[in-house]
C-alpha cells in the first residue's frame, strides 16, 4: 500500500527545488489514490485512457488528472473534458487531435511534446530533428486550444547513472533550443523528466516536473 512516509519525504525535497511531484497510480486501486488525495496532494498521473476515465469518475473531481503514457488519436476525445495535462504527445497529427476536442469542450488543454531521449526503441517520442523541423516550420501556430507547455522524456532503462545524466542533461538543452521557437515562449516552462530510480538525477539536471510510482505506491506486479 501507499508508503506515506517516503511521499512526505520526496514531497518535502520537491518542494524545496519547486518542482512538481505527479504520483502515478497506474495499476493502483481507488483506495489507494484516495489515501494520497486525503493528505492534500492532488497531482496524479496514468498512462491508459480507459484506466484514467474510470479513476476520473471515481475520485474527488479536483484531482489533476496527467496523461503520461503512449495515446491513441481516436483516444483523445475520452480524457479531452477533464485532462489537466498531457505528457506524451509524439505527433503533430495527435496534438492537431488534441486541439480539435479541446475546441469542443470549449477548453484549453496543456501538453508536452514528448522526446525520444533513450536509447531503446521502444520509447515513443520525437526524434531531436523532427521536433526542430516541425517548429521551424511553425506547425504549432495555428492551433488555439492546445497550449504546448514544455518537454517530456524518459531516459533509458539502466543502472548506468551517467548514461541517464547525460540523456536528461541533452533534453534540457533541447528544452531551451526550442523554447524560442514556441508560438508562446513565456509559457513553456515545464521539463517532464524523472521516475522512481533516476528522479534526483532529473532534478539535478533541471527537471520541473517528476512522475514517480513505485516509491509511492509499491512496486506494480
Ligand atoms: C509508470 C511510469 C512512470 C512511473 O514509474 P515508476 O518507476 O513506478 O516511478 C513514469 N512515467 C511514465 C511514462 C510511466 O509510464
Amino acid at each position: 500500500m501507499v508508503n506515506q512516509e517516503q511521499l512526505q519525504k520526496i514531497l518535502q525535497e520537491l518542494n524545496a527545488q519547486k518542482v512538481q511531484l505527479v504520483a502515478v497510480s497506474k495499476t493502483k486501486p481507488i483506495a489507494a489514490i484516495q489515501q494520497i488525495y486525503d493528505t492534500g496532494h492532488k497531482v496524479f498521473g496514468e498512462n491508459r485512457v480507459q484506466e484514467l476515465v474510470q479513476k476520473y469518475e471515481k475520485l474527488p473531481k479536483d484531482i489533476e488528472w496527467h496523461l503520461i503514457g503512449h495515446l491513441q488519436t481516436n483516444k483523445v476525445k475520452y480524457i479531452a473534458p477533464f485532462v489537466h495535462l498531457i505528457h506524451s504527445i509524439d505527433s503533430v497529427r495527435l496534438l492537431k487531435e488534441v486541439n480539435k476536442q479541446a475546441a469542443k469542450q470549449n477548453r484549453t488543454i496543456n501538453c508536452l511534446l514528448e522526446v525520444h531521449i533513450a536509447t531503446e526503441n521502444t520509447k515513443h517520442g520525437f526524434e531531436e530533428t523532427s521536433l526542430k523541423t516541425c517548429l521551424v516550420a511553425n506547425e504549432l501556430m495555428t492551433l488555439e486550444n492546445v497550449q504546448v507547455i514544455g518537454l517530456m522524456g524518459m531516459a533509458s532503462f539502466t543502472n548506468n547513472q551517467a548514461q541517464v545524466r547525460a540523456e536528461f542533461k541533452k533534453l534540457h538543452t533541447l528544452f531551451k533550443a526550442v523554447k524560442p521557437l514556441m508560438p508562446h515562449p513565456k509559457k513553456f516552462t515545464e521539463l517532464s523528466m524523472g521516475m522512481s530510480g533516476d528522479y534526483k538525477i532529473a532534478v539535478e539536471e533541471g527537471s520541473t516536473m517528476v512522475r514517480v510510482g513505485s516509491l509511492l505506491f509499491g512496486n506494480r506486479t
